[in-house]
């Protein structure tokens, strides 16, 4: 069973302790990456030993930020190769162990004590202590937080990695999802010197040749039900070599497909081998967590959420599409 804790509880617990692994989720994003490498910082600042693991490493989008040339990959890495003996975990925007990914999961059970810190509504509590605050908007606002308890001041590298983490996952501050809170998080981050110009430039003003042409031959398979309520695309392999791009590039392309107007819901379906990746995004009051993701095995939050078949992308897409138009037609 997993102990619900406050902020400041999960503090005094990883002051107890010491030699920590830092997980992510897997197809790690802003908020993932830049939580374990953030928080990575603020425990060597403790002077405590911490690596940050993250499946497939970092993300190239977030490769510029502080620390991430230390942190390793996950599935590339056995637990033997790790600088130092894992005594505890941290799993962090981490929305239930699965999502760890096998390599993740495998290592974070292997450790002896283990701690969650997570804002996914959904998220049922694992690890022996979780702090969950489903309200945040990024798990990075809650690390802010933890440094302050912590005790550790907040340098202007473990604020690069917290900004970043922050403003991806509210839409740069634009979600539904974002609060004071929200900004006063990011406001901390700012304080402590970040160029706000240079990192937001990096993350949003530009994009590499194969991201584009990934969303040009995306969009262009674009379809729409006839009443216009419910979008969705495909996202092949042979699309992606076409593109000459990378997995990541396809973050933020399904937010196209939403941002057309009359759409009630978007779904992105990605072919990833046997396996087909889904994200979705909605309005409130419509809920994709809780509708159509978490029947069918995955999850995530109200308005973005995501999940995986292990189907062919035509199969897997027919059936999300049904769940989904029943979504729309419940309201
Ligand atoms: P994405 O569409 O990949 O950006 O994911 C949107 C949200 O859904 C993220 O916050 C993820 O935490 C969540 N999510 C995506 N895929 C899954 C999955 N297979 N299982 C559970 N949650 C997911
Ligand atoms: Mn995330
Ligand atoms: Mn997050």
């Amino acid at each position: 069973m997993s102990k619900r804790v406050t902020i400041d509880a999960l503090a005094d617990w990883l002051k107890a302790r010491d030699d920590f692994v830092l997980l992510g989720h897997v197809a790690p994003d802003g908020d993932a990456a830049g939580c374990c490498l953030g928080a990575c910082l603020a425990l060597r600042a403790l002077g405590k030993r911490a690596v940050a693991c993250l499946p497939g490493g970092v993300p190239l989008l977030y490769a510029g930020l502080p620390g991430a040339g230390e942190a390793l990959d996950i599935e590339q890495v056995s637990p033997g190769m790790l600088p130092f003996e894992p005594k505890a975990a941290l799993a962090l925007d981490v929305s239930e162990l699965p999502r760890l990914g096998e390599a993740g999961q495998a290592l974070f059970e292997a450790c002896p004590e283990r701690a969650a810190l997570d804002h996914h509504a959904t998220n049922p509590g694992f690890g022996d202590v979780c702090a969950l605050d489903g309200e945040a908007a990024a798990a990075g606002e809650m690390v802010v937080e933890l440094i302050d308890a912590l005790g550790v001041q907040l340098t202007r590298e473990m604020g690069e990695c917290l900004f970043v983490a922050i403003s991806t996952d509210c839409g740069q501050f634009s979600y539904s999802n974002t609060r004071p809170e929200t900004f006063r998080a990011a406001a901390r981050c700012v304080e402590a010197g970040i160029d706000v110009a240079a990192i937001t430039e990096r993350l949003y003003r530009t994009r590499t040749v194969g991201r584009t042409k990934l969303l040009g031959l995306t969009l262009a398979g674009l379809e729409l039900s006839p009443d216009g309520k419910l979008a969705w695309a495909r996202l092949t392999e042979d699309m992606l070599r076409e593109a000459g791009a990378i997995r990541e590039d396809k973050e933020g392309i399904v937010n196209y497909l939403q941002e057309m107007s009359g759409v009630r819901i978007s779904v992105l379906a990605e072919e990833r081998g046997e396996e087909t990746k889904f994200s979705l995004r909605t309005r409130a009051p419509l809920n994709v967590a809780r509708d159509v993701a978490v029947p069918l095995g995955g999850g995530g939050h109200d308005c973005a959420a995501g999940l995986t078949l292990a189907m062919p992308l035509e199969p897997a897409l027919a059936k999300v599409l049904a769940v989904a138009r029943e979504a729309i037609e419940k309201v």
